[in-house]
């Protein structure tokens, strides 16, 4: 699809278009008049189409809230009302790539796909999940996801439990990472 400057489609205005050698490639940068979204399209012969839809999550305190709402977004949506859409895509897509991650000022929700129809499908998924998510409805979800307290009898010691909890007592648990957490805090 061809863009030219100042041309509105689907609500977004071209701002921007420019040829990139490096790439084989026609970028075109859009604003979305009614969000303030920012729209980049980069366009070329490659059939591995991508997309990506990211946030600005600057964090105020180190609980690690932005991390624990990337993995609640996808447990399920308005549309797609299942307990893990993001397991059940994995198994059923035709996808070559497929992921979310917050990194210390942003999440980004990729997916890619060289088949048109599951392209699409995938970015219906996608948007819908960060847009409509489930986890604005049902507190559960963020509990399940953070952390939670667990007890299977009475007699047993009460334990923290969480998706993300145990994902980053993984990480963490490496001196490595440890360091350079230390780092970036000094910083
Ligand atoms: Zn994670």
């Amino acid at each position: 699809m061809k863009l030219q400057e100042k041309q509105m489609i689907h609500g977004f205005a071209v701002d921007r278009s420019r040829y990139v050698p490096e790439l084989h490639s026609q970028a075109y940068e859009l604003h979305h008049v009614q969000s303030g979204a920012r729209l980049l399209y980069i366009q070329n012969d490659d059939d591995n189409k991508v997309f990506s839809i990211s946030f600005r999550t600057t964090p105020s305190d180190s609980t690690g809230v932005p991390h624990i709402c990337e993995h609640s977004t996808l447990c399920g949506s308005r549309k797609f009302p299942l307990k893990e859409p993001f397991v059940e895509l994995v198994k059923g897509s035709l996808n070559t790539f497929l992921n979310a991650m917050t990194f210390p000022d942003k999440t980004m929700y990729p997916v890619a796909s060289r088949n048109a129809a599951d392209f699409k499908n995938l970015m219906d998924v996608y948007l819908d999940a960060v847009f409509f998510p489930n986890m604005i409805k049902d507190k559960q979800v963020l509990m399940q996801e953070g952390w939670h307290y667990h007890l299977d009898s009475a007699d047993d010691e009460l334990t923290y439990r969480g998706v993300v909890y145990n994902e980053m007592k993984r990480v963490f648990s490496s001196p490595d990472s440890q360091m350079e957490r230390h780092v970036m805090d000094a910083l």
